[in-house]
């Protein structure tokens, strides 16, 4: 087996046919498992590539009236379905004068029949008459030919969708119109010759087709969010070779080749910067609003822009390797993906439609056999009619086909222009139930850059001596306390020793060999562990002001103590209110000393603190309270997190860098601090209340339409639906699905 395949699905209408095809191509013995989304128009199928390929499963849908191919480009998938949108919009235009004056002579027919109009003059209804089958013919048969296309291949190979009923329902009306005006004189004595339903056609098909082409329009711009970040990307690159600027197409970059950016140029691979600086706009893509600072030695992503300086960079990751081509793969791929929640609407569309044909055809025999007796054979075959197409007309699941997967489209789109990459839909909607924060102290509640702040000398050693020692430990670590201490040793141009036998020591520090001495540092547990001898007053006190203690050690004694400051991000009070305002309970975890931790605890506004944790003891806390029955999302770095990052619930990690492995945890916030958390968890709120507000609007539309136009309430109110509103009841359950997630576009994070 191999690894799932995407590909692009044209031809679907309906969520139903989401369900045809899926079955389809599951029952066949070389695929392992096919997902459709109908949202998205794609499927991700797992199949036998040794003995299947993409070109013989089409073969199977293909009859169906669907095709399948290769998902390669979203953008001339976006042009095909322009092209299809120009061929709905002459059928739109050229139906809807039809429908209009339909309309208005069957308006005008039943307000003159309460006085309220005088009669419409004969001359014109007679001409409207002769009119009636022709334009009924064109709209059937040439808008409506779709419908028709699924009633075919309902009765050819037993799939029905909603084509099928829309077919059904539009022909029974048509047929039923031509045969009483061509058969007028025989059947005469039977029933009432008089009332055809040439303009229920024609209208149906007029407010069904224009639903569809204001659907389609609607739901190329709810993946917009995708067509920006392709946008993103430069087309040409400027390179260094052989001493001269060459220009070059950016798939003709070559790795570890020196790229020249000009003032204002755009980024067009990643890399690092070798010579020159300037601020680097990124705000496109990681949301981050202001310009960066960028120097040799620091990274820029393909996509973002730089202002006004100039430097030359080396490429570090070209093609699908770069962060943008993984974001917006990542994207895609989460857009495409199914919410949990969708699986109901999944469900109920995939019987619906065998359901509701047989409704339809059990309401025409009830109004038969039952209204004949009261209503007399003519008036009982009329209302069964009208009865029959209404049911099959309204009844169809579109909408609710719609309801999930364009919210999910939007949804992950607004994420990502605001930095928040989600990885699934499951995971969007998993965070919007999610009760406990665990927040990872550093860089999550704090700025994550430590500063030196002093050191005390307890050796024999001069003060840059101890400095280059811990320095050179700490070199080889990639904790942020770590990097304070090489940030303050360069500042002193101190210059770093060789370290041998390094190991880091979990939850308490380091050590490693300096000219043949063991070193360690590390904090307090680190002290107790080599059982030095050491009064611990001054960290106590150290600690209370919000400082982390580094303690520098050999085996026999303390050398030295470092003390490092990392002050809480500013953003950090308000997204705590925040979190606690939505309900959610904050925890900060840290391996840092308690009254550190108590200390930024208090200023972030955290009750909760859990220090001096050890990794497992992170893993553990979240295992607790889930056994609480809590819904946990865990926000870490991602790098010494990962174990509870991967348990929680929801796994959110802070990129800081641009090596980020966006693709492993549930929610990556680019430039990540707690704010953007609080933003998540929001969008997350809007998404579901989306989709909940869509499956209602969805669902309504049958509920009551089906019974209206199946005459339940006739018996009672005299009520009957006019197949008509049917039409336009159907067309405005899709629209106002589409549009219901397009609002959330404009929603505030
Ligand atoms: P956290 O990221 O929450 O601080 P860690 O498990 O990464 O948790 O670290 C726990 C503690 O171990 C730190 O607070 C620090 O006191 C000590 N420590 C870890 N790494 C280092 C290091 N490179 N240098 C000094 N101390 C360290
Ligand atoms: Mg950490």
């Amino acid at each position: 087996m191999s690894k799932p395949i995407r590909v692009a699905i044209s031809g679907m209408h309906c969520a139903s046919c989401a369900s045809v095809i899926e079955k389809t191509l599951n029952k066949n013995p070389h695929v392992k498992q096919a997902e459709v989304n109908f949202g998205t128009e794609k499927a991700k199928i797992t199949f036998n590539s040794e003995t299947i390929n993409i070109a013989e499963l089409n073969k199977e849908i293909e009859p169906l009236g669907y095709s399948l191919k290769e998902d390669r480009q979203t953008i001339s998938n976006g042009i095909e379905k322009l092209e299809e949108l120009k061929k709905m919009k002459v059928n739109i235009i050229t139906i809807i004068p039809l429908a209009a004056i339909s309309i208005v002579i069957m308006s005008w027919e039943i307000l003159a029949g309460f006085n309220i109009l005088p009669m419409v003059p004969s001359s014109w209804m007679g001409l409207f008459h002769n009119l009636l089958p022709i334009m009924a013919t064109y709209s059937l048969f040439v808008v409506g030919r779709p419908y028709l296309l699924g009633l075919y291949r309902f009765i050819r190979h037993g799939k029905a969708n909603m084509d099928t009923l829309i077919g059904l329902g539009t022909l029974v009306a048509f047929l039923y119109s031509f045969t009483i005006y061509s058969f007028s004189d025989l059947l005469r004595p039977f029933i009432n010759v008089e009332a055809g339903y040439y303009d229920v056609t024609i209208v149906v098909i007029a407010f069904i087709s224009l639903g569809k082409y204001l659907e389609m329009r609607s739901k190329l711009s709810t993946g917009d969010a995708i067509e920006k970040l392709i946008g993103l990307q430069a087309k040409t690159a400027l390179v260094l070779r052989d001493g001269q600027e060459v220009e070059i197409p950016i798939n003709e970059v070559i790795l570890g080749e020196i790229i020249i950016i000009k003032p204002a140029g755009k980024i067009p691979v990643d890399g690092v910067i070798v010579s020159g600086s300037s601020y680097i706009d990124e705000s496109l893509v990681t949301g981050e609003s202001l310009p960066i600072e960028k120097n040799t030695g620091d990274k820029v992503m393909a996509g973002t822009i730089n202002t006004t300086g100039a430097f030359n960079f080396k490429a570090t990751q070209i093609g699908s390797e770069t962060m943008l081509a993984r974001i917006i793969s990542l994207v895609e791929e989460a857009q495409g993906s199914k919410a949990p929640i969708q699986a109901l609407a999944d469900k109920i569309s995939a019987v619906f439609v065998p359901i509701v044909l047989g409704l339809a055809i059990l309401s025409f025999i009830i109004w038969l056999v039952f209204g004949t007796p009261i209503l007399g054979f003519s008036q009982a075959l009329s209302y069964g009619l009208v009865s029959l197409v209404g049911i099959l007309v309204i009844a169809c699941p579109c909408a609710l086909g719609l309801a999930t997967p364009t919210a999910i489209i939007v949804g992950v789109g607004k994420g990502a222009k605001s930095g928040i990459l989600v990885k699934d839909a499951a995971t969007l909607e998993k965070l919007h139930r999610v009760n406990v924060l665990v927040a990872d102290k550093t860089g999550t509640i704090t700025k994550g850059q430590p500063e030196l702040v002093s050191l005390q000398n307890f050796s024999d050693l001069s003060d840059n001596e101890l400095l280059t020692i811990l320095s050179s430990l700490e070199s080889k670590s990639e904790h942020p306390i770590a990097s304070a201490l090489v940030k303050a040793a360069k500042e002193k141009s101190l210059t770093i020793s060789k370290v041998e036998n390094f190991s880091a020591i979990k939850g308490q520090g380091l050590r490693g060999q300096i000219n043949g001495v063991e070193y360690f540092a590390g904090n307090l547990k680190l002290v107790q562990e080599l059982k030095l001898s050491w009064d611990d007053s001054l960290i106590e006190i150290e600690t209370n002001k919000g400082r982390t203690p580094v303690i520098l050690a050999n085996k026999d004694q303390v050398l030295g103590l470092a003390l490092v400051a990392d002050p809480i991000k500013p953003e950090a009070t308000a997204a705590i209110k925040d979190l606690h305002k939505m309900g959610i309970e904050v925890v900060m975890l840290t391996g840092d000393h308690k009254n550190t931790a108590n200390f930024i605890a208090a200023q972030a506004g955290i009750s909760e603190v859990i220090s001096e944790a050890m990794p497992v003891d992170k893993l553990n806390k979240i295992k607790e309270l889930q056994a609480q029955g809590k819904i946990v999302a865990m926000a870490g770095d991602g790098v010494n997190d990962a174990p509870a990052l991967a348990q929680a619930d929801v796994g959110i990690a802070m990129a800081t860098g641009t090596d980020v492995a966006i693709e492993s945890a549930g929610i990556t916030l680019l430039h990540g601090d707690i704010s953007k958390v609080v933003k998540a968890v929001r969008l997350s709120k809007i998404t579901m209340r989306g989709i909940k507000q869509n499956l209602f609007w969805a669902f309504i539309y049958n509920i009551i339409g089906i019974p209206l136009a199946g005459g339940a309430f006739f018996p009672l109110f005299g009520w009957l639906l006019n197949p008509v509103f049917a039409g336009l009841a159907m067309g405005a359950s899709s629209v106002s699905v589409v549009g219901n997630s397009l609002r959330l576009k404009s929603k505030k994070l």
